[in-house]
């Protein structure tokens, strides 16, 4: 099939390979005809970018998710390409400079990052005036940008308590998007993505390593043999650990985070706010995108990542929190909210205390990488590679890596939809409708209008959950 703007990425040398059922199908057919350099586990944002960089240095990879790609924590976060700003109390300067640079280059390379206003109250339960002054400042300074910040004062806009606001700029993105961007990369240099293919026992075989896999599209069990094997599962990161090493010798905590979803109007805001929660002084966003308003965060430990929901009292707690802003706003506004699961390696009584930084433990065939953020996704792909190098003595383009080397055409309605399942690997409608498009989050009707057509264009594919609309 040709799209208009195909010309443009053919131009552009990003004309997308087909990426579909079938493609698919023959991959996991022809699993056991090579020894892959690596196989990754797990097509969240981590697994994502390790592809990217490692098939961009023309190694042999096979990526594996469980469900679809980006379908864990990678379509949960608050959305935000951002350096964080809160990280400066810690004097996490460092950090803080990696998260801005990546941020600058995500929105000068690719199409879905873009800048915005963000608004930071001050109020009785903010960080003072001049402190915030200072940290701003600084942060203005690490990413390169002169402006001095100056309060404006609350001219009735928010609630009563609101003395004021800075203002100062950051990114977002979609985190399902950006995935499926590195995904398409990969796949584009060489690589073998397979979403919907369970890993369920890794195992040394003198120099190599046989994964198994079970196949939940075409129920199947099928197995892959590579030389070095990574963990990217992210919230489940530590249940991959303990099956390659067989032990139980980590600490991984799980914190929940809830955000809700509410008509823009409902919210009126056209910058992005940073506040503080009365209830318990934690920092919570509100932010604008389009049609509707996002609100969150909670940061709650979870034991189970296969076992969590959210709950009345998580969108209490973020009404209520947000209320003080907009004092209008109901619970009964939501239209929709959906969680997403930190991993924290670290200890610590409160999940807020504990670093949200990634960390990496090696063995000798496996690398596994726990925790991390959507911003530095491309830092800690350089950070594996580079211990993947050493391993291996392999010499690898690591510096400025990894490229998004892919960008969607600019089509709509069925033509995206056939696109979506023919060049992005979208097997069932609630992969265009939760992920690759996310209506649940950003249409105020969830994009029940759509509904129809989407699922009659999976209706000769078995196993083609059909999705009902949502009130
Ligand atoms: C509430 C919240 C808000 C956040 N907001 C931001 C933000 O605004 N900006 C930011 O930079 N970061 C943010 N983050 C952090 C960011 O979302 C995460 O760092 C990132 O999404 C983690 O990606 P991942 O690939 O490591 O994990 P995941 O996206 O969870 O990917 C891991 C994948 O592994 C798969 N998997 C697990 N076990 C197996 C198996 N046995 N076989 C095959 N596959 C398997 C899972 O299905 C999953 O898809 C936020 C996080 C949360 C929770």
């Amino acid at each position: 099939m040709f799209y208009p703007d195909m010309l443009s990425l053919f131009m552009a040398g990003m004309f997308p390979k087909s990426f579909g059922v079938m493609e698919r199908r023959e991959w996991i057919d022809h699993s056991q005809d090579a020894v892959y350099d690596v196989a990754i586990v797990g097509g969240g944002i981590t697994g994502a970018g390790i592809a990217n960089i490692l098939s961009q240095n023309g190694l042999k990879i096979i990526l594996l998710e469980k469900g679809d790609f980006a379908s864990g924590t990678s379509s949960g976060s608050s959305k935000l390409i951002h350096g964080g700003l809160r990280y400066l109390a810690n004097l996490h300067l460092r950090e803080v400079r990696t998260l801005l640079k990546e941020r600058n280059y995500l929105s000068k390379n690719t199409d879905i990052v873009k800048f915005m206003n963000f608004r930071i109250l001050i109020d009785p339960y903010s960080w003072k005036r001049e402190t915030m002054r200072l940290g701003l400042i600084t942060y203005n300074v690490l990413s390169g940008n002169p402006e001095f910040p100056r309060m404006k004062r609350n001219s009735g806009e928010y609630g009563s308590e609101v003395r004021g606001y800075f203002t100062y700029r950051d990114a977002w993105s979609d985190d399902c998007r950006l995935t499926i961007y590195n995904i398409l990369s990969a796949v584009n240099a060489g690589a073998r993505c397979l979403n919907y293919a369970r890993v369920v026992s890794i195992k040394n075989e003198g120099n190599t390593i046989r994964i198994d896999a079970e196949d939940s599209v075409d129920k199947r069990k099928f197995s892959v043999t590579a030389r070095y094997g990574i963990n990217a599962a992210g919230p489940w990161s530590k249940k991959v650990y303990d099956l390659s090493e067989g032990k139980n010798d980590i600490s991984l905590k799980l914190s929940k985070g809830v955000h809700i979803v509410v008509p823009a109007e409902k919210a009126k805001t056209q910058s992005a706010i940073v506040f503080r929660s009365h209830l318990d002084q934690r920092q919570m966003f509100i932010i604008p995108r389009g049609e509707v308003t996002i609100i969150g965060t909670t940061d709650k430990f979870l034991n189970d990542p296969d076992d969590f929901s959210v709950s009345e009292e998580d969108v209490n707690y973020i009404v209520s929190s947000a209320r003080r802003i907009f004092p209008s706003l109901s619970e009964e506004d939501v239209t929709y909210s959906y969680a997403g699961i930190r991993p924290l390696f670290g200890n610590g009584d409160d999940p807020g205390s504990i670093s949200r930084g990634f960390v990496i433990r090696e063995s000798e065939r496996m690398i596994h990488i726990f925790g991390g953020k959507l911003t530095d996704y491309r830092y800690a792909a350089r950070r594996v590679a580079s211990i993947y190098g050493k391993k291996t003595d392999l010499k690898l383009r690591i510096r400025s890596m990894p490229l998004v080397n892919y960008s969607r055409p600019h089509i709509s309605g069925k033509e995206l939809y056939l696109y979506e399942m023919n060049h992005e690997c979208a097997l069932y409608p609630e992969d265009i409708v939760r992920r690759r498009e996310a209506f649940d989050v950003y249409r105020k009707d969830r994009g029940n209008s759509e509904l129809d057509l989407i699922n009659s264009l999976f209706e000769d594919r078995e196993n083609a959950h059909v999705i009902s609309p949502k009130s």
